[in-house]
């Protein structure tokens, strides 16, 4: 059998879904993270859907993780510690001693880059690479990791240095992963659907803000949240679609005096004086104090 070294997988890997990173966004689906990569003939794996973490067989038994998976979606609400600014990963069960928490342990003990995919949509990733573990803690039964920036020779640069970048990286992420799982939670509140149009292509929705990011009140939290697709989304937005408190749609009088083809006709203009379907949970619904002061500035604009 042809030998693999770790550091070629691992280079070959980091390289592979950079690439799809590239290509895809922050949204890569799950058929395009399966193509692994080509290795002396020999295709290897990065990640097995099934597996939180993944050591490829090729790296022998005594081998360390090559990649993580996580899910905005997560039942752990702790994967994004936004404040102390690291991922946290928590062991796969309750042994510190099971194989995969070991492979995992084994990257930190060798200072070895991994792979960080979260699942943003059923079958879609983000993906973060390189990641590191920096830490293991056997109480709370979990790993701390950074990220850092793409293309870094560690080996050039001092640890101060490498520490502030690698700092700098991590809040990006995390600021990243928070927004998607905003999304998702709002998509999940909204059953995929857009308020408005009950349009359901997931790729076509979004969550968007009442008030926005930049407002002190403008957290990204469901109640903050609309399930709307993109056109409704960017109409909001851009105030030509209102929605009062009584979660009524309003367009603007210039727009509904508008002539143009059926987008406007149908996903605009028709859309007027119709109600948002929201969710069934009274408390995922929107917070009425937030669309009433949205509504202001659209009845300004
Ligand atoms: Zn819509």
């Amino acid at each position: 059998m042809t030998t693999i070294s770790d550091a070629e997988v691992r280079s070959a890997a980091i390289t592979f879904v950079q690439g799809i990173r590239t290509r895809f966004g922050g949204r890569v689906p799950r058929t395009a993270l399966m193509e692994g990569v080509l290795l002396h003939g020999v295709r290897v794996p990065i990640w097995n859907y099934q597996k939180g973490i993944f050591k490829p067989a090729v790296v022998g038994p005594l081998g360390a993780a090559l990649s993580i998976q996580t899910s905005v979606d997560s039942p752990y609400d702790d994967d994004h510690d936004l404040e102390a600014g690291l991922i946290t990963y928590k062991y796969r069960g309750t042994d510190p001693r099971h194989p995969d928490n070991v492979a995992l342990r084994r990257a930190l003990e060798a200072h070895l880059p991994l792979i960080y995919l979260v699942a943003v949509d059923p079958g879609v990733y983000d993906v973060v690479a390189p990641v590191y573990v920096i830490g293991d803690n056997e109480v709370q039964l979990q790993f701390t990791l950074v990220a850092d920036q793409a293309n870094v020779r560690t080996s050039t640069v001092d640890v101060m240095q490498m520490t502030l970048r690698r700092e700098y990286a991590t809040r990006a992420v995390l600021q990243r992963l928070h927004q998607q799982q905003f999304r998702r939670r709002v998509l999940n509140a909204y059953r995929e659907r857009c308020a408005i149009c009950h349009l359901r292509h997931v790729e076509l929705l979004d969550a968007a803000h009442i008030l926005p990011d930049r407002h002190p009140k403008g957290e990204p939290v469901v109640t903050n949240g609309l399930g709307l697709c993109k056109i409704h989304h960017s109409a909001y937005d851009a105030n030509i679609i209102g929605i009062d408190p009584d979660a009524r749609v309003h367009v603007r009088l210039d727009i509904l005096l508008e002539k143009d083809g059926p987008m406007l006709k149908h996903g605009i203009q028709g859309v007027a004086d119709t109600k948002l379907s929201l969710p069934r949970k009274i408390e995922l619904r929107p917070n009425r104090d937030f669309l009433a002061e949205r509504f202001e500035r659209f009845v300004a604009a």
